[in-house]
């Protein structure tokens, strides 16, 4: 496995497998890995005969008060890791190195998408995940690039990105891996104590409840939130949102849902972690 830093050479490298006949998977993370982005790199593995992974944390997904200092770093870790998963290539340029324009770099301006769910609370987040996802299309020239369902809002965000910009690139989105408690996998869990992953583990219930009765056959959108947002209260959990919206285009649902697939999303904060989860909802269409 090979580490690359510079731009150019990761752009050579992927020609060159290119002009070969191979094909090239590429997987975008922050590092810290944990079996989420083990998953994704399976999936790469599967879909293509290269796989490049990215590590990069982006500041410019970052707000002012976020927590870019402290998100963990552990690049050894991370290289092993990725070596045993068979990554042919872990591309982790520095912050000078994508972003040598600085606070004046050109940005992606996503529009309304990225403004609601975690956009109402982070509202330079998703603009900033759309420009470094250009960047590494535009410098790792993937056939395919793989995501974690876990965050399904980036996932409709970076299908509209290829499909507004016009990349050549297919995406695969992998299910949200879990631990065996239901808590979604996250790098962030790792500020939570013993005690608080307990409580996370709430997030999930809360949505599975909510799952259940729309199995059971409840269609309207309000109860089904309704549902998540008691399971939450009754675990001591305020959440930022809970919200029913379309699965594409993030706009929120029918009050009486119709044949279609839904994001049932939630962000709360669980000690210093804000957490995010979500279930896909999918109604038929009736014949
Ligand atoms: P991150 O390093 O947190 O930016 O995540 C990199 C990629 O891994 C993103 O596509 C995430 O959606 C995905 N990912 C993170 N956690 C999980 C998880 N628990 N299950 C599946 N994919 C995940």
């Amino acid at each position: 496995m090979e580490l690359i830093t510079e731009i150019e050479a990761m752009r050579e490298g992927s020609r060159r497998w290119h002009r070969q006949g191979e094909t090239v998977a590429l997987v975008p993370t922050m590092g810290a890995f944990h079996a989420g982005h083990l998953a994704l790199m399976r999936r790469a593995r599967e879909l293509a005969s290269r796989t490049v992974v990215s590590i990069f944390v982006n500041p410019l997904q970052f707000g002012p008060h976020e927590d870019l200092s402290r998100y963990p770093r552990r690049l050894e870790a991370d290289l092993q890791a990725a070596q045993a998963m068979g990554v042919d290539v872990v591309f982790a340029p520095s912050e000078a190195v994508m972003y040598p324009a600085g606070e004046e770099t050109a940005r992606v301006e996503m529009g309304r998408i990225a403004q609601v769910l975690c956009g109402r609370f982070r509202p330079i987040h998703f603009n900033g995940v759309a420009t470094v996802v250009a960047k590494l299309f535009h410098i790792v020239e993937p056939d395919w690039a793989v995501f974690g369902q876990k965050d399904g809002q980036q996932v409709a965000i970076v299908r509209k990105l290829v499909r507004d910009l016009n990349f050549p690139v297919a995406i695969e989105v992998v299910p949200t891996v879990r631990e065996a408690s239901g808590l979604a996998m996250s790098s962030r869990n790792e500020y939570l104590s013993a005690d608080e992953r307990l409580k996370a583990a709430g997030l999930y219930a809360a949505l599975r409840e909510a799952e259940e009765r729309f199995r059971a056959g409840e269609r309207e959108r309000q109860a089904l939130v309704s549902v998540v947002e008691t399971a939450l209260a009754a675990r001591g959990i305020e959440p930022e949102y809970v919200e029913l919206v379309d699965a594409d285009e993030l706009r929120p649902a029918p009050e009486q849902l119709v044949p279609g697939r839904y994001l049932l999303a939630l962000a709360a904060w669980v000690g210093q972690a804000r957490l995010i989860d979500n279930v896909v909802l999918e109604v038929a269409a009736t014949a």
